[in-house]
């Protein structure tokens, strides 16, 4: 979008890759193509970019970033902070392997995981006050979609997500928008699809909160996004940037996405 706003590129790269060794081998792609373009002289006009790898990976892509303006996240934390809680992760202990950032909300987390708005909301909590900022991900399924009930479903994740936060919070928060019929299927909401989903959106957090903050939010599209759809879906006014999942596996491929046209 041509706005004040600055984009954000980012990574998804959920249950991949197998290794740790393969993971270092894409970090160095990513990071060397990050290099490149920031010493290309068109700083100013580079997006914010993060990748999300998966938990074991985060102090090896933490480490293969540095130097680099990429900021790394975590793809989920759980919901507590500390104690009797085998197999979880906290905010605290991601923050402080130094990620700046937490992926919440992701339609894979709601339905696979049975992730409710309320967890997410408590998730969402957890991370601002662990010092991550957050990537939150609403979006309707293709049933919802055919039953007009995009607006209806967006408004509601965002509502019951962002409960009880205050207007300065909104400012560590970026919304992806990623319909569900869209991800890994190569159907890519048409540029004018994201973007009146994007300005619905953005018309819920100005009721949720204030207008500045709904002016100044970040709202990324999500869902198949490749180097040929990018720079389109860019154009949209309300359209502040992409999450990435499968072409943020290939170094190349999310190094042109990055490089989008402004
Ligand atoms: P995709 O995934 O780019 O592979 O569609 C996007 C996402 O789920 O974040």
């Amino acid at each position: 979008g041509a706005s004040a706003r600055r984009p954000l590129i980012a990574g998804n790269w959920k249950l991949n890759p197998a290794t740790a060794p393969e993971a270092l081998a894409l970090l160095k792609l990513v990071v060397a193509n990050q290099r490149a373009l920031e010493s290309s002289g068109r700083t100013a006009e580079l997006p914010d970019v993060a990748i999300f790898p998966p938990f074991p990976f985060l102090q090896l892509a933490v480490d293969a970033v540095a130097g680099t303006g990429i900021k790394v996240g975590a793809q989920n934390v759980g919901l507590e902070g500390k104690g009797a809680f085998t197999g979880e992760v906290s905010a605290s202990m991601v923050r402080s392997l130094g990620c700046q950032l937490v992926l919440l909300g992701h339609s894979e987390r709601r339905l696979l995981y049975g992730e409710d708005d309320e967890m997410i909301r408590r998730k969402v909590r957890l991370a601002l006050d662990g010092g991550l900022d957050v990537v939150l991900c609403v979006g309707e399924t293709e049933a919802e979609y055919e039953m007009g009930l995009l607006p209806a479903v967006c408004a509601l994740q965002l509502k019951k997500a962002l409960h009880g936060l205050q207007p300065a919070d909104l400012e560590r928060i970026s919304i992806a928008y990623e319909p569900v019929w869209a991800i890994g299927t190569g159907r890519t909401a048409t540029p004018a699809q994201a973007q009146d989903a994007h300005a619905i959106i953005r018309s819920v957090i100005a009721e949720l909160f204030e207008h500045e903050p709904a002016r100044a939010v970040r709202i990324a599209y999500g869902g198949s996004v490749t180097p040929e759809s990018i720079d389109d879906l860019m154009r949209m006014p309300d359209v502040d940037g992409a999450l990435v999942g499968g072409a943020s596996l290939i170094a190349d491929k999310f190094s042109r996405i990055v490089e989008f046209a402004p």
